[in-house]
């Protein structure tokens, strides 16, 4: 076949102005400053899908009939950065359709991975634009490939960001599921909800095998009810979370994983075992639904948290849905939470744990936090920006990583060349990539309403539509 040489047909001025689109945003939500702005156009380049410029329109029907991209007109709705859910589970689905351990033992890897591609696809309709999967639960590291399909530059089907975990790592006799005919045996028929090992040596190598294999964070079960089986003779022994790993291995674990630049998340709930962790540097603790309690507690608690960068992610939406808002953990919950809003705690994250509940319902996590008591402008920032904080990697962190953040505006980086997922995401602003979401909603007057998925009209990530109109695209 001939080829023929490409006539260029326009200007060059016009050529630069096809490759970028302007979404007009009648109001626009900043996490920095917590403002709503007024009529703010947002330029973006359309072979990047990067944010070149946000300045404000000063009147709205002036026309942009000389600009020769595409205009996307959301002068009716306000914009937000895609919502970010720091804490979910692509490969569970809600127990109250099939109980925890029927879906790990029983389910196929192929029915739980072709349930997580729909799970995806539900997440980014609701807005949410990036997520972190913290454990497959056992279906191995079927995370990974899913990754692949869904956040890389050639990926295959819609879904949000995805930031993984793999195999949650904790050690022997501690996590399900539990065969009822060998009880000394770990996991029933080859299956393990987790990845176990003991000592720091097994610890170390656990951590590197799971990066070598690709995971962009690792999750260790800090503390868990390991003795379990006493709930048959003792409810409160069988109940009580205790702490699993010694210091030696979970400090272990954190050097490790740090030392490739890669994050920790804890399950961790009571203080004994939380404050260690902070020290140690550990950069998310998930549920922490025991700090509040007694009151004491919850100032000591969240004194240890200033000064560290470590994120609070207390998991709401898990102990609101299956307790039905009542009872004593999720009383427990929410005093942990009302006690970091309290002692104003910024370094605070939105998952729900989500997979526990349904997909697609992600926004609960932040209808809760309103519901007791947090100023909703927060957790707007807590869900967008406060999510991007949690999940990116340490690249960002630190003196260099502060120095890499003030350089954005001036895009020196090729997000085609720093990947799909190490671009900045979580805020509206030049140098970030252009995840946004829209809602025709009143945050003030009602925010459940304003956030929910049925609410959210429009979608882009990385510069793409997902949603418009409120129909998804794809
Ligand atoms: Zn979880």
């Amino acid at each position: 076949m001939q080829l023929t040489a490409r006539i260029p047909t326009a200007d060059a001025q016009a050529q630069r102005a096809a490759a970028t689109k302007k979404v007009l945003a009648g109001k626009l939500f900043d996490p920095y400053t917590l403002e709503l702005l007024e009529n703010q156009a947002i330029t973006i380049c359309n072979d990047s899908g990067m944010i070149l410029d946000v300045s404000p329109f000063s009147e709205p029907g002036s026309d942009f009939a000389s600009f020769d991209g595409e205009v996307i007109d959301l002068r009716h709705l306000t914009v937000l950065p895609g919502f970010v859910d720091t804490h979910v589970h692509f490969f569970l689905h809600p127990y109250a359709e099939t109980s925890w351990e029927d879906q790990v033992t029983k389910e196929s890897i192929v029915e739980r991975t072709i349930r997580a591609t729909v799970h995806a696809k539900r997440t980014l309709m609701a807005g949410f634009t990036a997520v972190r999967d913290l454990g497959t639960e056992g279906a191995g590291d079927a995370d990974i490939a899913l990754r692949k399909c869904l956040s890389s530059p050639g990926a295959l089907i819609p879904g949000p960001r995805y930031f993984c975990a793999t195999r949650a790592i904790a050690p022997t006799g501690t996590y399900g599921p539990k065969s009822s005919l060998y009880l000394n045996k770990e996991g029933i028929d080859g299956v393990t909800g987790v990845d176990v090992a003991d000592g720091s040596q097994e610890c170390i190598k656990a951590v590197r095998r799971q990066i070598g294999a690709g995971a962009d964070w690792i999750k260790i079960y800090a503390d868990y009810p390991i003795r379990s089986r006493a709930s048959e003779v003792s409810r409160r022994v069988g109940a009580a979370s205790m702490r699993t790993f010694e210091l030696d291995e979970v400090q272990a674990m954190i050097y490790t994983a740090h030392a490739y630049g890669v994050k920790v998340a804890a399950h961790a709930t009571n203080r004994s075992t939380i404050i260690p962790l902070i020290n140690l540097k550990v950069d998310s603790i998930e549920h922490g639904y025991e700090m509040g309690t007694p009151a004491i507690t919850a100032v000591e608690m969240f004194e240890e948290y200033k000064g560290h960068e470590t994120k609070y992610v207390p998991t709401l939406a898990a102990y609101y849905t299956m307790s039905q808002g009542k009872g004593e953990i999720w009383d427990h919950a929410v005093n942990s939470f009302k006690a970091a809003l309290r002692l104003n705690l910024d370094n605070i994250a939105c998952g729900g744990d989500t997979g526990v509940f349904t997909h697609g319902a992600n926004a609960l996590e932040l209808s809760l936090m309103v519901r007791l008591g947090a100023d909703w402008k927060k957790v707007l920032k807590w869900a967008t920006l406060g999510g991007w904080e949690c999940v990116r990697s340490r690249m960002w962190e630190g003196e260099a990583g502060k120095t890499r953040l003030a350089q954005v505006g001036d895009l020196k980086e090729d997000p085609r060349i720093v990947g799909d997922n190490e671009v900045p995401f979580g805020a509206v602003r030049r140098g970030f990539i252009a995840d946004l979401i829209a809602t025709p909603g009143n945050f003030a007057a009602d925010f459940e309403g304003a956030v929910s998925a049925e609410s959210i009209q429009f979608v882009m990530k990385g510069g793409r539509i997902y949603k418009r109109d409120g129909l998804p695209l794809v």
